[in-house]
């Protein structure tokens, strides 16, 4: 059952037509149906059928075949990688479409969803290169064998992710996936099922073989826990929230099945009184309001320090008013929707908390009264003020446009706040003084430390979380051995038999 809705005109020719990609196969799914949301007016942009745990199991015996296929298997590294090539230019053919079609179904501004459509095929291109030049290792000699340390593939593997970036989220898990030689099954979230779809698409045109891939939008406690759980999926790859997170490891853990978990973020971002103001303005700007708040990394928890705070806040508070909220489409837009209605309720819920805690708003806390916004899913940018960190404000995730402001004297004591909260993925540090953000950078329980900087990425880079934000990292040469099993191999040297049995001669 697809149903396209009344969609403009401009955006039918990006749309796919509601098929999955069943380990290879176009197929009308049998699950339930999903709808595409535009967040900025609401309106439908088409209906498709999720994937039942039918077209679940269909996928993995398709893509276990298909992994075990010699011609995958014995692929030689450079071959894998001219795929993978060959998918980064379909990315980048398909860029403008990949940008639309993520825009409309998540409410991202196209500026942003081209800069994630850039990073995927960048992603791709760069697991292309770390699967060509990755060596493997002779071991040290001890003994009279020949020994070396050798990586194979998983097997059959799954990725899931939220709806956040969709295209990159998938892209940093498929190409490193795709280049160890696995099959891989990808579930989006059931809120951005669509670019997904068109990513399988650019791969079944770039000659991917049949059934290695396999797109399944649908929900999460169907197909999410079938490949949880599957016997013949050997790893998932999880990026979502911490709940979902820890249920998924539990099962994982009775499976023995490793998992990267990569989860919420509740970060810091401190700025010593010495920093370069306007570029800790733009920063600390940039790293709560980009992406509406929906950012596993957004710095949520702004320390200011005493001799600053007042005219710092001033300044931020100002330039937060005057961020053009705005349709996704209009290149001025710096704030976009949010990506559903009952996501901006949950987050009006945390502000209505935040004023019962004693929380008082500096700006925003209000949906903006532009009649050509009112049907859309917005709100505007928030500050908060006078709650301590142990408030549940500054403890808890909101993912939203919400930023706590709170206060610190000296370098310990900001340390100690910015550790006290259970996530651990980024920080920002805004000093001029090196020494200074090194150390502080180095007590920092947190995956990424950015320095007079915030939200700057790079594929060759690690990427990952501590504590409640998860385990495990993507990215950089290491993110392509995740996805294998390392061997330790022994070819024996002296051709003699071994001593303990004590065979006799012959004569
Ligand atoms: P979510 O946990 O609700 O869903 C994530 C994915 O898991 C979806 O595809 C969902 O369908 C699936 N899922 C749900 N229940 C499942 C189950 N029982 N078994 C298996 N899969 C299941 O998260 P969300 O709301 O889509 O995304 C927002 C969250 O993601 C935020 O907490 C955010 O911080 C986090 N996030 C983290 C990172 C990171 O890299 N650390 C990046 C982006 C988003």
């Amino acid at each position: 059952m697809t149903r396209f809705a009344h969609i403009p005109a401009e955006i039918t020719d990006v749309l796919p037509d509601g098929r999955l990609f069943v380990g290879g196969e176009w197929e009308e799914g049998t699950g339930a149906p999903i709808t595409s949301v535009y967040p900025h007016d609401g309106s439908e942009n088409m209906v498709l059928n999720g994937a039942s745990r039918a077209d679940g199991e269909r996928a993995i015996a398709r893509a276990r075949a298909a992994q075990a296929d010699p011609a995958w298997r014995n692929m030689a590294p450079h071959d894998r990688a001219r795929l993978l090539h060959a998918i980064a230019d379909g990315i980048e053919a398909n860029k403008d479409r990949i940008a639309r079609l993520q825009s409309r179904d998540t409410g991202k501004t196209l500026t942003e969803t081209g800069a994630l459509a850039a990073s995927a095929c960048a992603t791709f291109r760069y697991f292309a290169a770390v699967c060509e030049t990755a060596d493997e290792a002779l071991t040290t000699r001890r003994a009279g064998a020949l020994t070396a340390s050798v990586h194979e593939p998983i097997g059959v593997v799954a990725a899931i992710t939220p709806w956040n970036s969709p295209i990159a989220s998938d892209a940093q898990k498929v190409a490193p996936a795709l280049a160890a030689g696995n099959a891989v099954i990808v579930k989006p979230s059931s809120w951005s099922p669509l670019v997904s779809l068109e990513l399988a698409r650019i791969a079944e045109a770039a000659g991917l073989p049949r059934g290695l891939l396999s797109v399944l939008p649908g929900a999460g406690a169907e197909i999410g826990d079938l490949l949880v759980d599957h016997p013949d999926i050997g790893r998932v790859a999880f990026t979502g929230g911490t709940s979902t997170g820890r249920s998924l490891a539990a099962k994982a853990g009775a499976k023995l099945m490793p998992v990267s978990l990569e989860l919420g973020g509740k970060s810091p971002t401190i700025v010593f009184d010495d920093a370069d103001l306007d570029l800790a303005v733009a920063g600390v700007l940039f790293g709560i309001f980009s992406s509406t708040g929906q950012s596993c990394i957004a710095g949520s928890r702004l320390f200011v320090q005493d001799g600053i705070r007042a005219a710092f806040i001033d300044r931020l508070v100002r330039a937060t008013r005057a961020l053009t909220v705005g349709a996704p489409t209009d290149p001025a837009t710096q704030v976009a929707p949010m990506i559903r209605a009952r996501h901006r309720d949950g987050v009006e819920a945390h502000i209505a908390r935040a004023i019962a805690e004693g929380g008082q708003i500096l700006t925003g806390g209000t949906r903006p009264d532009a009649p050509d916004l009112a049907r859309g899913y917005y709100l505007n940018p928030t500050i908060i003020a006078g709650l301590p960190n142990t408030a549940e404000t500054c403890r808890e995730e909101i993912f939203g446009p919400v930023l706590s402001v709170l206060p610190f004297s000296d370098e310990d004591e900001v340390i100690a706040l910015a550790n006290d909260n259970e996530y651990g993925l980024a920080c920002g540090i805004w000093t001029r003084d090196f020494p200074r953000a090194w150390r502080v950078g180095a007590a920092i329980r947190a995956g990424t430390v950015w320095i007079n900087t915030y939200k700057a990425f790079s594929i060759s880079t690690p990427f990952g979380g501590d504590g409640a934000s998860g385990m495990g990292r993507e990215k950089g040469r290491d993110g392509l051995r995740v996805w294998q099993r390392q061997k330790g191999l022994y070819v024996d040297m002296t051709g003699a038999p071994h001593p303990w049995a004590r065979l006799e001669q012959d004569a």
